[in-house]
């Protein structure tokens, strides 16, 4: 195993599932019908990481596999990796653990019927795997799952576990935990590891904290596919959200420069799949 490991992840959903804790008068319902923008946007990080050279684990959410298998189908014959972001993409300490493990198991029948035969991975949506759904690991393991990539470990007011470890580490036998990445700063972990922070920071300080070489370090970095379309930014439903400041800053601002960031990210360092990874680890 090489020193350094980049690792890179895309959520495939529409740009609202990571909003939706803004929306009080809620747009979507859980289990809708994915945008087909899904689809051209899928597409383009499927080109942009051939052009690149790397390869990704994409977590999907079932519902994108449910009415866009060839999609699925698409990311497989590209030659990465398919896991699970669950079928309904909601908070999971606002589950109950059985209708999380029915959510579960909705998402593998799709997935399944999508051509993916062994899903490895999970991650929860919002990150909402704390202290509060430790729970939920329980349950991953009982399924098969051989790790969840779920576990902040920074402090924010949805998700996160800011004590919990930075790399990836067992966090039962036979489950493994891969942690969004992070950087030490000032005695507290800071996020790097994509979306909005990604969107957000200057590039520069992204490179320079991927440059910094630490011994055996893996690093998991995410993105979604609408990252890379700025216009995609609407919704048929009204909602009072769209134009507060809390959706400009989580949707609007630094998009435009957004996907000439990510290119170039790919293009400067060697990103793999957690799969790839994981084998990895366990051989050493
Ligand atoms: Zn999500």
């Amino acid at each position: 195993m090489p020193e350094t490991t980049n690792i890179i992840t895309v959520d495939v959903e529409d740009w609202y599932h990571s909003s939706l804790d803004l929306f009080k008068d809620s747009p979507v319902q859980h289990g809708a019908k994915p945008e087909p923008s899904v689809v051209d946007n899928t597409i383009q990080t499927l080109d942009l990481l051939s052009e690149t050279d790397n390869r990704a684990t994409f977590f999907v959410l079932a519902t994108v596999a449910e009415h866009y298998p060839d999609i699925v189908k698409e990311i497989l014959n590209k030659g990465h990796e398919v896991a699970t972001h669950g079928y309904c993409h909601k908070l999971i300490y606002n589950m109950r653990p059985e209708e999380f493990e029915d959510d579960l198991k909705i998402s593998l029948e799709h997935l399944n019927r999508a051509g993916c035969d062994h899903i490895l991975g999970y991650r929860a949506p919002y990150w909402s795997i704390t202290k509060r759904s430790l729970w939920a690991l329980g349950i991953l393991r009982k399924l098969g799952f051989k790790y969840d990539s779920s576990i902040f470990p920074i402090r924010r007011g949805l998700y996160g576990i800011p004590n919990a470890p930075t790399h990836p580490h067992k966090v039962s036998e036979g489950l493994w935990e891969f942690p969004p990445a992070t950087i030490r700063f000032l005695g507290i972990n800071l996020p790097i590891a994509g979306g909005g922070y990604l969107r957000l920071m200057p590039y520069k300080l992204i490179s320079r904290a991927i440059s910094k070489s630490i011994s055996k370090y893996v690093r998991v970095f995410y993105f979604h596919p609408y990252e890379l379309d700025p216009t995609d930014v609407h919704l048929k439903h009204k909602v009072k959200s769209v134009g507060t400041v809390a959706y400009w800053l989580q949707q609007k601002l630094g998009r435009g420069s957004n996907p000439d960031k990510l290119k170039r990210l790919l293009s400067e360092f060697k990103f793999t799949s957690i799969k790839e990874t994981l084998s990895s680890l366990e051989t050493h």
